[in-house]
């Protein structure tokens, strides 16, 4: 085992990340001896693939207003956001389009100059700041750059694959990780950890996310101790491309796209009249699976029957400026020009509103972890999250967690040499050796489609639980994997028989959550209790590792600047 020693480490190099790294760097004038740790290279991401926008409060004059973005997010939340998270939120993000302005990223502009801004779903206000729809590359981009400039002490792990959080007497002891190059094992220690590690898109077939979310940050931190809180709300994006589930985003609907059903219609105004294609995701989606059910989708292949999201009326002009890239990935993928079709879509699983258990500040329940972005579940999104509020939660607590572990790191000594990096070791070496007849691959996809039968837009109890007991059979037969590659050099059967034991573990306390959970909220939508019940849910569910299973409890929501109401569009 080799061992390197820094002063900060940071696992995941997206938004969150890259946004620590660079408040670190700055804090510490550059003094602070940072790790970066990715499985992928440092710019391969998945916040690269974020495109529509970025929201916040930049037009108080024209009637925007903080206290508007907050009641939206606490409103699309389905009242589950904790208020004072939302309120500090609001107030930072427009700090942060404001810096990357600074830093260089070629924000879209108005005629005039300034900043522009486009609807998204469920903002009351045009509020999402956005680089043509290409918005996450670009910030990403600006962010690597500007960290190059503030500092030297950049150590890059890139293609470090990161297999346990090793927490010893309630501090941070290292990370364990294997150099995919050349199979190395080697342990990262330092005085604090980030995890900015990302969701969990890919324990579903039907998903937006790239192949590389697969939870690992949050079934790592989860058997290290800490806490994940709302697993259960999962969010559904209402136009996901047939057949691969890539992303549309929001701004096609943002900039005027409709949704229409196989007779024509904007069904949307039977549903949420006021704000039609532009209400809030969960509410959307289930909009398209209600008409779907109806029989009034368009039959699609592998039961993906679908709806159409027409852009034609926008006009060549607009499609060219403001949707290039959904443009370029309709003609690529399926030969359609949506200039001249329209696009066909359906609900599509996206976005983990739930992750690791911090406070407002990003801090965990141990001394030396911080976690932010979509791994972290700071409480900033409740049951639905709002378009735009991610890579702004990004941007802001990835500011918070760098200024609060740089502080912690000026007067930290490193913690005690950890003892269990050898049994991690023993378990892959173990791995190696096995001989069991069990496919991970196939355990994979069994897991996945699972999920996608269980836990889709509309659940009811009898599925879910049927989803739970497949996971647990899973989870038996996942004991008896074995690996054909057993090389070391780029050794991605290793990494992907890995990965999908974090799947499992994430899926696992998803569905228990869900399933435990007797009423609908948000993303959370079930057939057989259909209405949201503050009296008894109104609170966060929290679930703790243990070898037989997640155990469960609650967390009280803070509702300090409103109180509950029905949701209405
Ligand atoms: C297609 C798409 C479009 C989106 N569009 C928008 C949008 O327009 N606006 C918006 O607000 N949000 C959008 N989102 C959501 C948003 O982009 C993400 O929530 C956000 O970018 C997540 O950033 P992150 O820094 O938390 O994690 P990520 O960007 O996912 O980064 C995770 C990092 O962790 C590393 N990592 C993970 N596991 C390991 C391991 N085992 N070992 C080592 N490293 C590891 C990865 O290598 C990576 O560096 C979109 C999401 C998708 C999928």
């Amino acid at each position: 085992m080799e061992v390197y020693n820094h002063d900060l480490v940071i696992l995941g190099t997206g938004l969150a990340g890259l946004r620590a790294a660079l408040e670190a760097a700055q804090q510490s004038k550059g003094e602070l001896d940072i790790a970066l740790v990715s499985k992928l290279q440092l710019m391969r991401a998945h916040s690269v693939a974020a495109e529509g926008g970025t929201a916040a409060v930049m037009r108080q004059d024209e009637g925007d207003s903080y206290e508007l973005h907050a009641w939206d997010t606490v409103k699309g939340s389905d009242f589950l956001a904790d208020q004072n998270v939302v309120d500090f939120f609001v107030h930072d993000s427009p700090r942060e389009i404001l810096h990357l302005d600074h830093w260089g990223i070629p924000w879209s502009r108005m005629e005039d100059g300034r900043i522009a801004q486009r609807p998204f779903g469920g903002h009351t206000f045009p509020r999402a700041v956005f680089a043509a729809d290409k918005t996450g590359f670009l910030e990403m981009q600006t962010l690597y750059d500007t960290l190059m400039k503030h500092t030297k002490n950049i150590n890059r792990y890139d293609e470090g694959f990161v297999t346990s959080i090793l927490i010893e007497n309630n501090r941070f002891a290292g990370l364990t990780m294997i150099d995919m190059i050349n199979g190395r094992q080697v342990l990262i220690r330092g005085k604090a950890l980030i995890i900015a590690a990302g969701g969990a898109g890919q324990i579903f077939g039907f998903t937006t996310y790239s192949e590389t979310v697969t939870g690992d940050g949050l079934a790592m931190s989860y058997r290290a101790g800490l806490a994940l809180k709302d697993m259960e709300f999962i969010q559904f994006h209402p136009t996901g491309l047939i057949p691969s589930g890539i992303l549309m985003t929001e701004a096609c609907r943002g900039e005027g796209g409709t949704l229409l059903n196989s007779n024509g219609e904007r069904f949307m105004g039977n549903y949420a009249p006021s704000k039609m294609e532009l209400a809030p995701r969960d509410m959307v989606s289930r909009s398209e699976m209600t008409e779907i059910e109806a029989g009034r989708g368009f039959p699609g292949p592998e039961g993906l029957d679908f709806i159409h999201l027409d852009l034609r009326h926008l006009g060549r002009d607009k499609i060219l400026e403001r949707l290039p890239l959904i443009r370029e990935v309709t003609i690529k993928h399926i030969g359609l020009d949506p200039i001249e079709k329209p696009i066909p879509i359906r609900p599509v699983a996206h976005y983990t509103m739930g992750g690791v258990h911090t406070d407002i500040k990003g801090h965990t329940a141990v001394e030396n972890v911080w976690a932010a972005g979509e791994v972290a579940c700071v409480s900033l999104h409740g049951a639905n999250r709002l378009g735009a509020n991610s890579t702004a939660e990004c941007l802001v607590w990835g500011r918070v967690v760098g200024e609060e572990a740089a502080r912690y790191c000026a007067n930290a000594s490193a913690a005690e040499m950890p003892k269990d990096a050898e049994q991690e070791w023993a378990k892959i070496d173990a791995l190696f050796q096995s001989k069991g007849g069990e496919d991970h691959y196939q355990i994979r996809k069994e897991l996945r489609k699972n999920l996608d039968a269980t836990m889709g837009v509309f659940r009811t109890g009898g599925q879910m639980q049927a989803g739970l007991n497949k996971i647990r059979e899973l989870k038996e037969r996942y004991k008896f994997i074995s690996l054909k590659d057993k090389s070391l050099r780029y050794n991605t059967d290793l990494e992907r028989a890995i990965e999908t034991g974090f799947m499992i573990d994430v899926a696992e306390v998803a569905t228990l959550g869900a399933l435990t959970r007797t009423e609908s909220r948000g993303g959370h939508a079930r057939r057989d209790y259909n209405l949201r019940d503050d009296e008894n849910w109104l609170k966060h569910t929290m679930a703790h590792f243990t070898s037989g299973g997640p155990r469960l409890d609650y967390s009280p929501v803070d509702i300090s600047m409103w109180k509950p109401v029905e949701r209405k569009y």
